[in-house]
């Protein structure tokens, strides 16, 4: 934030004695006195006169950036307007002088997907406008949402009914519930990232002016290099700052970068603090999340964390028919049946052989039937994969260690046998979509806990001994 006193330097020196400088320098006294010495540092010390008009009433500051004017407006509007009326007089307009940000910084901010940019039509509205008496219009952003990805078009079935229900109280009422932080959990292609643009988009649709944004952790990230690179982590915080319903897409991708952490942490905390909304969105649930903050990951249980499960037989068939009456396709039932039997990874997967579908049939100008729909399917559908269960899993692991299947399910707590079985714990975890108490319940009945503990151990090893990485690889290997 020194850019303001390099920039003005000079003409701060030469302003020194004028009315404007001196009426300013009352003002934040009196600021001074009512707000913590940070916000006071950070907010205000950078501010710099420019002109009073008398007649208007009118006094204009100079600011770095259209986000430092809005920040200013959104959190310390009733300050700035009881000071001017202690120290000019009830009535007193204010307006804000913005610096011009460089016309390089825009273009790259704009190529990496910096949301709210500081664009030269929005920065002209920005310049000179007057807060006071009424609140301006807010802007609005672009909340990065798919226009597809609607509660209307989201199935609801029995793998998401506790998240959709959550989803819908939080449009109901962003930041004013229990479920803050909204934390959706589950496999890849399973509905996680539509769901949570659903709530975006119904909140919208009931409080329009709510800033709502969806951001994922690649692009967050990013824009935090950008802004770091750019000596504007204050405006980028600021911005984020500024949203009502913040949406955090694949958080697992933090994992490790912890300047992006801290600074997401920050957001995190102003947010939460101020009522508004967030939704995270993850792989994994917060207990089982690697390379993020302790103290972040506590505050993320704080609210409610949603599985997102695989969707079994029936709600399978209700997508299906879901995803043919919104695109205006006719597909018999007994294809769409068919489908649902034998394609039960993912939600992106039935969606994959709904187009592939498709696709044959109008390049080779098939009908669409039974026997297209089983080529497809044997096409698409990787079998060894599918194959991968919690059994099959132990069947390899007491194949690679030499042992009798029904050690892993005994109490032994030889060195050997205990590694193999958590080491069959470990890659039930990474290659079914088990929970962890059905994980525990087909190896020797352990609790959730247990195989928990087995999961994060054999993760650390695997990175430090390479023995045990050897193994388990060998024995990945003999899964595919
Ligand atoms: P994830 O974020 O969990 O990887 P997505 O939200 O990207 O998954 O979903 C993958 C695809 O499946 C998207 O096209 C989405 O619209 C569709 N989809 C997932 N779940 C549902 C559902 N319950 N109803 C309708 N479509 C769904
Ligand atoms: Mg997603």
């Amino acid at each position: 934030m020194c850019l303001i006193a390099d920039v003005n330097y000079d003409r701060v020196i030469t302003m020194e004695e004028k009315e404007h400088v001196r009426l300013w320098n009352e003002c934040l006294k009196i600021i001074n006195d009512n707000i913590p010495s940070k916000a006071y540092e950070c907010w205000f010390e950078p501010i710099v006169p420019e002109s009073w008009d008398k007649d208007k009433k009118m006094l204009t500051i100079v600011v770095p950036s259209n986000f430092y004017a809005e920040y200013l407006d959104e959190h310390y509007q009733d300050l700035l307007k009881s000071t001017f009326a202690r120290v000019m007089g009830a009535g007193t307009n204010l307006s804000y002088t913005i610096i011009q940000e460089k016309a390089t910084n825009t273009t790259v901010q704009c190529r990496s997907g910096y949301v709210n940019p500081v664009k030269e039509k929005e920065q002209s509205d920005m310049e000179n406008y007057n807060p006071f008496p009424a609140i301006p219009t807010r802007r609005k952003i672009d909340p990065q949402l798919n226009p597809h990805y609607t509660f209307d078009t989201f199935v609801e079935g029995e793998c998401n009914k506790l998240a959709r229900s959550a989803g819908m109280k939080i449009a109901e009422n962003p930041g004013k519930n229990t479920f803050n932080p909204l934390f959706i959990y589950g496999g890849s292609g399973l509905g996680k990232t539509h769901l949570a643009q659903a709530i975006g988009w119904a909140t919208l649709e009931q409080y329009p002016d709510k800033k709502v944004l969806y951001i994922d952790s690649n692009r967050f990230q990013a824009q935090y290099t950008n802004a770091h690179l750019h000596n504007r982590v204050n405006d980028f915080i600021a911005f984020y700052q500024m949203v009502d319903l913040l949406i955090v897409d694949d958080i697992q991708f933090f994992a490790g970068k912890t300047g992006t952490q801290s600074v997401f942490f920050q957001i995190f905390n102003h947010l939460q603090m101020n009522g508004k909304q967030i939704i995270l969105i993850a792989d994994q649930s917060p207990k089982l999340l690697q390379g993020l903050d302790d103290r972040m990951l506590t505050r993320f249980r704080w609210g409610l964390n949603a599985e997102i499960a695989l969707p079994n037989p029936e709600t399978r068939k209700a997508i299906l028919k879901s995803k043919v009456h919104t695109d205006g396709l006719t597909i018999p039932d007994n294809v769409l049946d068919y489908i649902a039997d034998h394609v039960s990874d993912s939600v992106r997967e039935l969606e994959g052989v709904i187009n592939s579908l498709l696709a044959q049939s109008t390049l080779t100008d098939v009908e669409i039937n039974l026997d297209l729909v089983r080529k497809v399917v044997n096409c698409l559908v990787s079998a060894p994969e599918r194959t991968i269960s919690v059994s099959s899993i132990q069947d390899a692991v007491c194949g690679y260690y030499g042992l009798e299947p029904h050690m892993l399910q005994s109490n032994s707590r030889k060195r050997e046998v205990v590694q193999a079985r958590q080491i069959a714990m470990y890659l039930s975890r990474k290659y079914t979509k088990v929970s962890l108490s059905s994980i525990g319940e087909q190896i020797g009945n352990r609790d959730h806990a247990t195989v928990l503990y087995a999961v994060k151990s054999i993760q650390n090893l695997v990175e430090v001994d390479k023995e045990v990485q050897y193994s388990v690889e060998a024995i990945e290997a003999s899964l595919k």
